[in-house]
C-alpha cells in the first residue's frame, strides 16, 4: 500500500504530495486525513495523508515511520475544505491545513495536553468489611469509607493521605477520567415566544432547513436576531445535527455565549482565538467526539469537525473580524458556503447594517432577505442627535460637548450607565483641520490622503495622486491642520476632570490582553460596579446592557478619514451599531454623535436609523467610482528591503499584468501601501479592479509562482481585501 503525503514545509515551491509505502503493520488501522512522521530531506517530518493506494510507484519509495496520533484524523469535509481554501487564497495546501488544526494538534504528541482526574470508589462490600472490623482503631479510615458509600468521589476533594492509605490497601479503587477544563453552566433559561416578525423569519428557513439557501436577516439593533438563531438552533438539534454559530469578537461572544450556555448548557461548545491551548484541544476534542451539538465561536471556529451539520449561522456578518488578514487570507463567509453547500444546509447571515455585498446579493435574490424592522416588546429605537464640534471648540470643548456633559450628569444621577465610543484611526498618518474638519482626498478615488513625511507630500494610496501639504488649511485657512487621534486613556483622564465622581471602565487593547479581562469588564458593567464603558471599536457590537441609556460617540469623523474606499461603510456601520447599545431595556435610550461635519450625508443617515437610504447613497458612489459591489478588488502587495529594486518589480509586474489581463480590467498602482515601510521593509501595492475576467486566477497564480525563489523580494495577493 502507497500513500500520498503532504509534508508539512510551508513553502509555496513543496505545494504537492509525496508517495510514501505504508509498512504492513499500519495497513489496518492508516487512514486518510491522519498525520504522520515521514523520512524527508535526511530529517523525520510531518505530514499529512490524502490519498492511500495501490500503484506502485516506478522510482524507490521511502516508508511512513510513524503514525502520530492514532485517534485522531481530518475527515473528508475538511481536506475538500483544505482544497479550497488553498484554491481560492492561492496558499500552499499545508498552510490551508495547518490553519484548520488547533495548536495542540500541530504538534507530534498531544498527551500532554489531555488532563485527567481521579475519582475513588470503595472496592466490594465483605473486602471493605473484612478491612473495618481488623482495623477497628482506624477511625479517620473508617469514617472516610463511610462517606464514601456507593458514591464516586474526586479524589482530590478527600485527605489525601488517608485516601492513599486505603488505596494502597486495595480498599479504594481508583477511576480515571478526562476532565474538561471549559464547563458549561446548567440550564436556566427557557426559549422566549417570538413575536410575530420573528416567527415570519424563524418559520421561513425552518421550512428549508434540508436544502441549501443563503438568508440575510437585516434586523434592527435589539429586534431579537439571537432569539431566531436559537429557535432555529433547537429545531436543528431535534432531528440530531448540529449548529455552528459564529462571532465576530471575542469580546462579543462572551454575552452570547452566556445565553448560549444558559440556553442550551451542556450541547454547547466555544471556540475563540483567546482560549487557552489546552481549553482549544479539549473543546475540539469534544466536538470530535460527537459530545456536544453546538459550536459558538470566531472565525477559526469555522474549521471544526462538527458532524452532521444542520445550520451555520453568522451574526454581524458586516463585520471584519470575518476576513484573516494573514496567509491565507480567507473571507469566512466564503468557507461557510462551501459548507452550507456540501452539507446542503441554510447558512443565515444577520446583521442590523449588512455589508454593501450581502445586501446588493439580497437585492437580486442571490441571498434570501428575512427582516426585523422593530425591537421587541415595542421598544423604540434610541433619538440621536449630531452635535457640531467646531461650535464647542470655540467654547473650549475639545472631547466632551456642552450637551454631552449634560447628558451624562443626569444619566449618572438618575442611575443608568453610559457607552462611550472613541473613534480611533488605524495606522495611516491622515491630516485634518481642527478649526473645520477639513481633510485632503484624492479627487479620483474619493480616500483621505495619507501624509509622508520625507516629502512633506500627501498621497493617494490606490491611484498615486499626491499634493503638497500647506502650512493653512485650504477650505478654512487656519493654521489649524493637525494629525488626528486621542488615545483612551487621554479621554478618560479628562473625562474624570469634567465628571470626578463618575465611575469609568476602560476596555481597548492595553486593559484586555489578560485572559477573561474581557469577561470581567462585562460583568462588573452588568453589575452597575461603574457608571461609563468607555473604548474603542471593540464595544460597539453585540453588547446588551438593558441599563445603558445614553451612548456618546466623541469623534464620529474619524473612520470618515481612513483612506479606504469603504470609509463611508465603516462609519455608518460603526455609529449605527454603537447607538444600538442604547435604550435596549425598559427606559428610552439616547445617542450623542459629536462632529466637525454635521451636515455629511452618512452621519445623517445614521441619524435617522435609515440604513435603506445610506445603502442607495453609498451604491451610487460605487457604481460611479467602480468598486466593489460593482467590481472586484485584487490586491497584490510587493516588499522588500531595496525600495529601488521593488519599485522596478513592481512596474515589471503591471506590464505583465497589463499584457495578460483583460483590457476592461483596471490595474492602479503601483503605489505606497497603507503601511509603507515597516522594520525597514517597504511595501507597495498594485490594485486590480475587474467584473468578469477569466484569465485573472491562472496569471495571478503565474505571478506567485515567478517570485517563489526570489529571496530580495516577495509578493502577497489577496483577492477581496478589506484593508489596504
Ligand atoms: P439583536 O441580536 O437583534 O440585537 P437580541 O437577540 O440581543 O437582539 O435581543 C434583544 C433583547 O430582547 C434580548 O435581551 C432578548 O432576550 C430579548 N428578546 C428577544 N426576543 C424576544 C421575545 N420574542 N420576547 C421577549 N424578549 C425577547
Ligand atoms: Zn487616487
Amino acid at each position: 500500500m502507497y500513500a500520498e503525503v503532504l509534508v508539512e514545509y510551508p513553502v509555496k515551491s513543496l505545494n504537492k504530495a509525496f508517495t510514501y509505502s505504508v509498512p504492513d503493520s499500519f495497513k489496518d488501522i492508516i487512514k486518510i486525513g491522519m498525520k504522520v512522521l515521514v523520512p524527508f530531506n535526511k530529517r523525520n517530518i510531518n505530514g499529512i495523508i490524502l490519498k492511500l493506494h495501490h500503484n506502485k510507484p516506478v522510482y524507490k519509495t521511502l516508508s511512513i515511520k510513524d503514525i502520530l496520533n492514532k485517534d485522531f484524523y481530518l475527515n473528508d469535509e475538511q481536506i475538500k475544505i483544505a482544497y479550497y481554501l488553498s484554491e481560492i487564497t492561492l496558499c500552499p495546501l499545508i498552510s490551508a491545513f495547518q490553519t484548520m488544526l488547533p495548536p495542540a494538534l500541530k504538534v507530534n504528541k498531544n498527551e500532554k495536553y489531555d488532563l485527567y482526574e481521579t475519582y475513588v470508589y470503595l472496592n466490594d462490600k465483605d473486602i471493605v468489611n473484612k478491612y473495618i472490623k481488623e482495623h477497628p482503631r482506624a477511625l479517620k479510615q473508617i469514617m472516610m469509607i463511610n462517606t464514601i458509600k456507593d458514591k464516586k468521589v474526586l479524589k482530590t476533594s478527600l485527605n489525601a493521605s488517608i485516601a492513599n492509605i486505603l488505596i494502597k490497601k486495595n480498599i479504594l479503587l481508583t477511576l480515571k477520567k478526562k476532565k474538561y477544563r471549559l464547563k458549561a453552566k446548567d440550564i436556566t433559561t427557557s426559549k422566549l415566544k417570538l413575536n410575530d416578525e420573528q416567527k415570519i423569519a424563524y418559520e421561513t428557513v425552518k421550512e428549508n432547513l434540508n436544502k441549501h439557501d443563503i438568508y440575510l436577516l437585516k434586523g434592527v439593533t435589539g429586534s431579537g436576531k439571537t432569539e431566531v438563531y436559537m429557535h432555529l438552533i433547537s429545531e436543528v438539534i431535534k432531528s440530531n445535527k448540529t449548529a455552528l454559530v459564529l462571532v465576530p469578537e471575542i469580546c462579543l461572544t462572551t454575552q452570547m455565549i452566556d445565553r448560549f450556555y444558559s440556553r442550551f448548557g451542556k450541547d454547547v461548545a466555544i471556540f475563540h482565538s483567546a482560549l487557552s491551548i489546552g481549553e482549544k484541544y479539549d473543546e475540539y476534542l469534544k466536538i470530535y467526539n460527537d459530545k456536544i451539538k453546538i459550536v459558538v465561536g470566531t472565525r477559526s471556529s469555522l474549521f471544526v469537525p462538527l458532524k452532521n451539520l444542520g445550520i451555520i449561522i453568522i451574526d454581524e456578518e458586516h463585520s471584519d473580524n470575518y476576513k484573516q488578514e494573514n496567509t491565507p487570507r480567507y473571507d469566512a463567509i466564503n468557507i461557510a458556503t462551501f459548507r452550507a453547500k456540501y452539507n446542503n444546509i441554510p447558512l443565515l447571515l444577520a446583521s442590523a447594517s449588512p455589508s454593501l455585498e450581502a445586501m446588493a446579493r439580497a437585492d437580486k435574490k442571490v441571498y434570501k432577505l428575512l427582516t426585523l424592522e422593530n425591537r421587541v416588546n415595542n421598544i423604540k429605537l434610541p433619538k440621536i442627535t449630531l452635535v457640531d464640534m467646531t461650535k464647542e471648540i470655540r467654547l473650549k470643548n475639545y472631547l466632551f460637548s456642552s450637551i454631552l456633559k449634560e447628558k451624562m450628569i443626569k444619566c449618572i444621577s438618575k442611575g443608568e450607565q453610559i457607552i462611550l465610543l472613541l473613534n480611533r484611526r488605524g495606522f495611516a498618518t491622515f491630516i485634518s483641520c481642527k478649526n473645520c474638519g477639513y481633510t485632503y482626498k484624492c479627487p479620483y478615488c474619493d480616500i483621505s490622503l495619507t501624509y509622508h513625511k520625507p516629502e512633506n507630500q500627501l498621497k493617494c494610496h490606490y491611484c498615486g495622486y499626491f499634493i503638497k501639504k500647506n502650512d493653512l488649511c485650504p477650505s478654512c485657512h487656519e493654521k489649524a491642520l493637525v494629525f488626528d487621534g486621542v488615545g483612551t486613556q487621554k479621554v478618560e483622564e479628562e473625562l474624570l476632570k469634567v465628571l470626578p465622581s463618575a465611575k469609568v471602565i476602560r476596555m481597548d487593547q492595553d486593559t484586555t490582553s489578560k485572559k477573561n479581562s474581557y469577561q470581567k469588564i462585562i460583568d462588573d458593567f452588568e453589575n452597575k460596579k461603574y457608571n461609563i464603558l468607555l473604548g474603542t471599536q471593540m464595544i460597539s457590537k453585540g453588547l446588551d446592557f438593558k441599563n445603558v441609556t445614553l451612548v456618546g460617540i466623541i469623534n464620529a469623523d474619524t473612520s470618515l478619514n481612513i483612506p479606504d474606499f469603504r470609509a463611508n461603510e465603516k462609519t455608518f456601520n460603526l455609529l449605527y451599531q454603537t447607538s444600538g447599545r442604547s435604550g435596549r431595556g425598559d427606559k428610552e435610550g439616547e445617542v450623542i454623535i459629536q462632529t466637525y461635519n454635521p451636515d455629511n450625508k452618512i452621519l445623517n443617515y445614521v441619524k435617522n436609523n435609515d440604513y435603506n437610504n445610506f445603502y442607495l447613497y453609498e451604491m451610487n458612489i460605487r457604481h460611479k467610482l467602480k468598486y466593489p459591489p460593482y467590481t472586484y478588488l485584487v490586491l497584490i502587495n510587493i516588499k522588500g528591503k531595496d525600495l529601488e529594486n521593488i519599485e522596478k518589480e513592481s512596474n515589471i509586474i503591471k506590464k505583465y499584468l497589463q499584457r495578460y489581463l483583460d483590457e476592461k480590467t483596471i490595474i492602479l498602482g503601483p503605489t505606497p501601501s497603507y503601511m509603507f515601510k515597516v522594520k525597514n521593509i517597504y511595501n507597495l501595492q498594485i490594485i486590480i479592479k475587474y467584473t468578469y475576467d477569466d484569465k485573472l486566477i491562472d496569471i495571478l497564480k503565474q505571478l506567485d509562482q515567478n517570485y517563489l525563489i526570489n529571496n530580495k523580494i516577495s509578493i502577497d495577493i489577496t483577492f477581496n481585501p478589506v484593508k489596504f
